[in-house]
């Protein structure tokens, strides 16, 4: 028996799992399940096979007006705006906990659509989809505006106040890498702000968007209130994007894409909030427990096999510990080798697809043609199923793409550096700025460095730590706005000036 015999073989699905996949393909417009207009139909993988195991509607133009339709009607006679917030914030908690009881479930569709193992799915995108919704359901009473002294008239002659109000009418578009957790990331502050909505997820991972629809019938959403539409980013997202009777955009993908979007979304003045791509600096400082900083390390990276959006893609080790940490990754490279996503020893699954195979194989190919050499990995270990082994490249140089473009797979460079501001210098040099990890038991460098780098958020002495509870998003092209925390609700909100003379 070969190795791949033994390793790439997906377990059996469950009832429930080939129960969702043997599903009629229809779409979730106004409270119902509906047939789409026309017949096409979109072939869903699992990607440790690479076999199809599903169908879901591929939306017409004629369905996405439905959907925007039936969330514009919805916000606009107020079914869910006009509610107090109290019955918005029980809705939506209704939601988290239905969730929550269907975790198992929905941790093994996210595994056979996206290839992430089941096991992560369960410890991390089911329960912080779950309390996005939660922490935002509690903002939905507590959204208020100001009073505010006029500044250059005489006091007592006018009275000016501000009104929060709902923006309206939103579509939210979600990439394939954390289907479930970013549809929930998205809907929560939209719902929590009395806004309707659009919900499309990527044409990759439709699967637990779907049962998502189930359960906000269940929790007895208003009609119209949540949509959810399966299709192409180029036909059905870019009509949603158009739309004239859609107030905001709310966008998680790649950067060429969210650019496209926002010109789209430009043309109507829709508000716009995009999360996209990354290049995330990983810094080990000299001072650090080289163990612990390279098993970090290699999580920053292999985690969801480097398909996050602040993967630690470029490892900078100070030059006097360099040799060491590159050891320490590719001797944590094993435990991540990529097993089927049903595999309970999986921390690595293979990626979401062909495409993303093709993609990150000819970054590899760029980089050896380049000059980088292969510390570990570098290879696809079976012809089935979309695996990459988890690599680490050095010898590599800033000019290098493979140094400079998002690869959005399991593979880091390594280089060295002296000093602080160097690697302060290298760490901003890039187009993108939504993460970067900082590993040190020297506070001084540890907030020098968060000074410096341009980036959304800087992790200490962990990675990829994200909270309901605090902002997330990009500096320069890694996006605009903010998710999540206080700041998260605010793009789904109106502030309205109420000045009064006395
Ligand atoms: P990736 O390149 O990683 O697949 P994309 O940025 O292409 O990611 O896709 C993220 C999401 O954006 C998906 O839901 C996809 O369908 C959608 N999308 C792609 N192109 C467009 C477009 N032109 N307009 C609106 N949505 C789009």
């Amino acid at each position: 028996m070969t190795q791949s015999d033994t390793v790439f073989v997906q377990p059996a699905y469950s009832e429930a799992a080939r129960q969702m996949l043997a599903r009629k393909p229809q779409l979730f417009i106004n409270g119902a399940w509906t047939d789409s207009s026309h017949d096409a139909l979109i072939e869903v993988e699992d990607p440790s096979t690479g076999k199809v195991v599903a169908r879901v509607a591929d939306a017409s133009d004629k369905d996405v007006d439905r959907a925007v339709a039936a969330a514009r009607a919805a916000f606009d006679d107020g079914r869910w705006s006009a509610l107090p917030p109290m019955e918005r914030e029980k809705a939506m908690i209704r939601l988290a906990d239905l969730i929550d009881a269907h975790a198992d479930e929905l941790a093994e569709l996210e595994a056979i659509d996206n290839g992430k193992p089941k096991t992560m799915a369960a410890a991390v995108d089911i329960p912080s989809a779950v309390s996005e919704i939660r922490y935002m359901a509690g903002w939905a009473g507590k959204l208020n505006g100001e009073t505010a002294a006029p500044y250059a008239v005489p006091g007592g002659k006018f009275f000016g106040y501000t009104l929060r109000e709902p923006v309206g009418v939103c579509v939210q578009i979600v990439p394939w890498n954390f289907p479930l957790l970013m549809a929930c990331q998205k809907i929560a502050p939209a719902l929590a702000a009395g806004c309707t909505l659009v919900l499309k997820p990527a044409e990759q991972t439709p699967l637990t968007a779907l049962r998502l629809a189930d359960l906000v019938a269940e929790a007895g959403f208003p009609a119209g209130v949540i949509n959810v539409v399966t299709g192409y980013g180029e036909t059905a997202g870019e009509r949603l994007v158009r739309h004239p009777d859609v107030d905001k955009i709310a966008f998680t993908g790649s950067t060429d894409i969210g650019k496209h979007i926002g010109r789209n979304a430009m043309d109507t003045m829709k508000r716009l909030t995009l999360e996209l791509g990354g290049k995330s600096p990983v810094i080990v400082m000299p001072d650090v427990d080289v163990a612990e900083a390279a098993t970090g390390a290699a999580s920053a990276i292999f985690f969801n096999s480097g398909q996050v959006c602040v993967a630690g893609s470029r490892l900078y080790a100070h030059r006097s510990i360099f040799d060491r940490v590159l050891e320490g990754v590719a001797e944590a490279a094993p435990g991540w080798a990529p097993r089927p996503a049903l595999d309970p020893r999986a921390q690595m699954g293979p990626l979401v697809s062909g495409e993303q195979l093709d993609r990150v194989m000819s970054y590899i190919a760029a980089g050896k043609r380049d000059g980088a050499s292969v510390v570990t990995g570098g290879d696809s270990p079976s012809d089935e199923g979309y695996y990459v082994n988890p690599t680490v490249l050095a010898d590599v140089n800033p000019q290098m793409s493979v140094v400079r473009e998002e690869i959005f797979g399991p593979v880091v460079v390594a280089q060295r550096f002296d000093d602080l501001d160097e690697v302060a210098r290298a760490a901003n040099d890039t187009c993108y700025g939504l993460g970067a990890g900082v590993w040190t038991r020297d506070l001084a460098a540890m907030h020098t460095l968060a000074g410096k780098i341009k980036a959304g958020t800087v992790w200490g002495n962990c990675h990829a730590m994200v909270d309901a509870a605090l902002p997330f998003g990009g500096y320069k092209q890694s996006g605009i706005g903010r998710e999540q925390g206080r700041q998260g609700i605010e793009p789904y909100l109106e502030t309205k000036t109420v000045i009064l003379r006395l």
